[in-house]
């Protein structure tokens, strides 16, 4: 009698496991019905931030970037990619004359924790310190003399107000990072002060987000490309734009046919998005609270964080992760590669995950039952992520008539029109489910026959060199 009544226990605690995932995948529904709800909010919102700054939550700033940089700017140009958990420095070498990159450098470094936290002055004297170090390191002497003035393209990946195209206001922080002095700060002036202090005769010549080196990269290479997105640690797009559909600084551009605006899209809220209480308290405990809710969403920073909230979630309404799950109480200890491993890994008895259990959440001797549970968690989010992101996508190309529908384009329907979007990020370029994901809802939203006039193109390492490439177009050595 002991027995079966533990046996009717366990299958009701098992029992609250599943409901606890079927609560969740029904929160993260996302039924074409819903994701067409998104791209037109994304579309709407899109107008409202044009219209007036503060007209909605989506940013829509001005890059101070009419024209995308050709294949003629010739030299040696350096960039600086600041924005994730690594930065990086580069050196890029552009022959001219439509002729291609000849060469670039690229070095990793990893930035200090407390940095991220600490002041502005701390941050850029570090940066600037190790920038100096690869220019030395890097010169070959060649053709650039040691003492001549350098010039910097500044991919700086945070939301910043520009004045030019080579200053511009830091707007806030995301990302996990809080610097807070330098907000409200202009950051290439930050940067600049840094490196004449540490001996370095270097100007930067271009502050960019980003997203806008992403899409300046894929424009060199390709020339129907109208938009950017990143799905990294964080996320964002731009596109090229009408500068007469800028309402809010009408007269201030320059009549130039089109410009670049960065969309700051990680920001974008609406009422039609899935949210869950994970969400909502991953949100709450942010350092950013009501700020960045489509990037929590979708970014890697947060997609491995839902997955763990989910899974405690089940641990504390049932053990079927046995008692040593204390450790999934840890907050962002399920990172998103090891999410994604796990979501991946096709070992008919799920060894990936098993280990990942082990090692990273130290809960063995989770039941195969239970591990094919937490496959479908990362699913349940990984496909919402991808799903909304795809919607994000396609509300942009409706924003600029591109989504074959033929009316705001003017055009007669049924004119095609090849349309490029550059895509950026780990999430897209290393996680092949993710990757799908998104693709499929793309042809699903669009339809099939407007999905073949839209090319989503990997642009690797865009935003260093594209910011390099922008560097160069806007050289005061032109
Ligand atoms: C920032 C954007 C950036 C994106 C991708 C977001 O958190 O706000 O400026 O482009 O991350 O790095
Ligand atoms: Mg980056």
């Amino acid at each position: 009698a002991v027995l079966v009544g533990r046996r009717v226990q366990n299958r009701r605690k098992w029992r609250r496991a599943v409901e606890v995932l079927r609560e969740f995948e029904e929160g993260c529904a996302t039924s074409i019905g819903r994701l067409g709800q998104v791209v037109d909010a994304m579309a709407v919102e899109m107008h409202a931030g044009l219209a007036s700054d503060g007209g909605s939550k989506l940013k829509m700033l001005l890059t101070f970037i009419d024209n995308l940089p050709d294949g003629n700017a010739k030299g040696t140009y350096y960039a600086l990619d600041l924005g994730g958990t690594n930065f990086r420095v580069l050196r890029v070498r552009l022959g001219g004359k439509g002729s291609m990159i000849i060469s670039h450098q690229v070095e990793y470094h990893p930035i200090p924790q407390e940095l991220m936290s600490g002041t502005s002055e701390d941050l850029f004297d570090y940066i600037a310190m190790t920038l100096k170090q690869f220019v030395e390191r890097a010169d070959d002497g060649s053709e650039q003399k040691a003492d001549e003035k350098k010039e910097l393209g500044f991919t700086f990946s945070f939301p910043v107000r520009q004045m030019s195209v080579s200053s511009g206001i830091l707007v806030k922080w995301t990302k996990g990072f809080s610097v807070e002095d330098a907000v409200g700060k202009d950051i290439a002036q930050c940067l600049e002060e840094a490196m004449t202090k540490a001996g370095l005769n270097m100007q930067v010549a271009a502050l960019v987000n980003d997203i806008v080196g992403t899409l300046a990269l894929c424009h060199y290479y390709d020339k129907d490309t109208v938009a950017a997105v990143i799905i990294g640690t964080g996320t964002n797009a731009c596109y090229v734009e009408r500068t007469d559909a800028i309402i809010k600084c009408q007269g201030l551009l320059k009549n130039s046919g089109g410009t670049v605006v960065n969309m700051e899209w990680g920001n974008f809220w609406s009422s039609h998005l899935p949210r869950t209480s994970y969400d909502i308290a991953l949100d709450d405990e942010s350092p950013n609270s009501n700020d960045q809710g489509f990037e929590k969403m979708i970014s890697g920073m947060y997609l491995g964080e839902i997955t763990r909230r989910v899974l405690y979630r089940m641990a504390q309404e049932s053990d079927i992760f046995g008692d040593g799950a204390y450790n999934l109480s840890i907050r962002f200890i399920l990172r998103t590669p090891s999410m994604a491993a796990m979501h991946e890994d096709d070992s008919p008895d799920l060894r990936e995950v098993r280990r990942i259990l082990t090692e990273t959440l130290q809960v063995p001797h989770v039941s195969l039952r239970a591990r094919r549970l937490i496959v479908r968690v990362c699913d349940i989010v990984t496909r919402r992520a991808a799903r909304l992101a795809a919607a994000g996508i396609v509300g942009i190309l409706k924003k600029i008539g591109r989504d074959g529908s033929g009316v705001a384009s003017g055009r007669a329907k049924g004119t095609p029109r090849r349309t490029v979007v550059a895509i950026e990020g780990a999430l897209y370029v290393n996680y092949s489910m993710f990757r799908e994901y998104l693709n499929e809802a793309v042809v699903e939203i669009l339809g099939e026959e407007a999905a073949q006039n839209v090319v989503l193109r990997v642009s690797e390492d865009g935003s260093g060199i594209g910011a390099a490439l922008l560097a160069a177009a806007h050289s005061s050595n032109r």
